[in-house]
């Protein structure tokens, strides 16, 4: 069983008189700066001008340049996007930690592929909330927390864990619960779990559902509904229940077909693919590729993302949503 850590373990006194320089303000950075500062921790925001700069000093924040920010603090906290994280930990972070600082993330990437390499006297922490930025901000604004994962890469100090540890109470996660990982199984986990099933594989699921359907005459906004619109409801189900939670409340019917049919379509081929896929992610196969495609300008990346958003799943999926009026406050007129 995995070692687990609640509010009790944690001791927010570790952050007391220190100040956190959160680097960067946007999806996790604006609700770890604010989920801090509420549980009373000095907070600063490291930043370059532009929008993010805007939104924290209107949130109250003290904001300077990234130099600045680390300049002044004891905890730096790297919120960037992975992709951007080395070159501004090398130009403007480096230079600036001092010994006995703590340099510490929120995704593994850039230490398990040694794209930073940290010296030997700061602790080196990843605090990895395991929800999106903006529910992190939400529920902890509703008096509780997300759970999250933290790991120890570097204890100069000795007190690396005790600070992780009250970092996840300053942000919540105590509350819901802290589990103890590495950065090498959190780095390679997440890579693969967003890859082969978060990402990867439901959008491609889905995909291939609605083509199936409407290559077969059906209407796509009936394959629409059937394969993407109800997977939440479904999905809403097994995270109440597991998998069994959900066959209970759908039909005998559905249970059955579930039973019958899902082995035939995620069969031994995917199971191969995300085999591959997983040692790909383990020998560095990926991340080499992802730094490239972003040294490159990221050509290939874009190229996806316009074929991506152009599929018919995404046009009538957008009209829909618009007429699903009981999302709405207002019922549209003449609909
Ligand atoms: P976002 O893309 O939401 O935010 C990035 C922030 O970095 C923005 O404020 C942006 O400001 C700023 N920024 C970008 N480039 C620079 C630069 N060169 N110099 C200074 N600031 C810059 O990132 P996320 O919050 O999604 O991700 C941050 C980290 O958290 C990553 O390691 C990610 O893997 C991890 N993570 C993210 C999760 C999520 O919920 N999204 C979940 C768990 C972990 P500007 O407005 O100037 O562009
Ligand atoms: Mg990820
Ligand atoms: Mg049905």
């Amino acid at each position: 069983m995995a070692k687990m850590y609640y509010e009790h373990h944690a001791d927010l006194s570790y952050l007391q008189g220190k100040t956190v320089a959160i680097v960067g303000y946007g999806s996790q950075g604006h609700a770890q700066a604010q989920n801090l500062r509420d549980s009373g921790v000095k907070v600063v925001i490291g930043l370059r001008k532009g929008k993010s700069w805007d939104q924290a000093a209107a949130d109250g924040f003290e904001v300077f340049e990234v130099d600045e920010a680390v300049k002044r603090a004891d905890v730096v906290q790297m919120l960037l996007p992975d992709e951007v994280q080395a070159k501004v930990y090398h130009d403007s972070v480096a230079p600036h930690l001092e010994a006995g600082n703590a340099l510490m993330f929120s995704h593994g990437f850039n230490i398990h592929f040694k794209q930073i390499v940290p010296p030997k006297d700061v602790d080196v922490l990843l605090v990895a909330p395991k929800s999106p930025g903006h529910l992190l901000r939400r529920v902890y604004e509703q008096g509780f927390g997300v759970p999250s994962l933290i790991a120890v890469e570097q204890d100069a100090t000795g007190k690396a864990k005790e600070l992780a540890l009250a970092y996840c109470k300053g942000i919540g996660s105590t509350k819901a619960g802290v589990i103890e990982t590495t950065f090498k199984e959190e780095t390679e986990t997440d890579l693969f779990g967003e890859q082969a099933v978060l990402c990867g594989g439901v959008s491609q699921l889905i995909k291939s559902g609605f083509e199936t359907l409407v290559e077969a005459g059906y209407q796509p906004e009936i394959a629409y509904f059937e394969c993407l619109h109800e997977l939440k409801l479904i999905v809403d189900l097994i995270y109440e229940g597991g998998l069994s939670g959900m066959r209970y409340s759908v039909s005998d019917t559905a249970e059955f077909g579930d039973y019958v049919s899902g082995k035939r379509v995620v069969a031994e081929p995917s199971r191969e693919a995300m085999k591959q896929i997983l040692k790909e992610i383990q020998d560095g196969t990926f991340a080499r590729r992802w730094i490239k495609e972003n040294e490159e300008g990221r050509n290939e990346f874009q190229a996806m993302r316009r074929e991506e958003k152009e599929h018919e799943i995404e046009r009538v999926g957008s009209q829909l949503r618009k007429l699903m009026v009981w999302d709405k406050k207002e019922v549209p007129v003449n609909q």
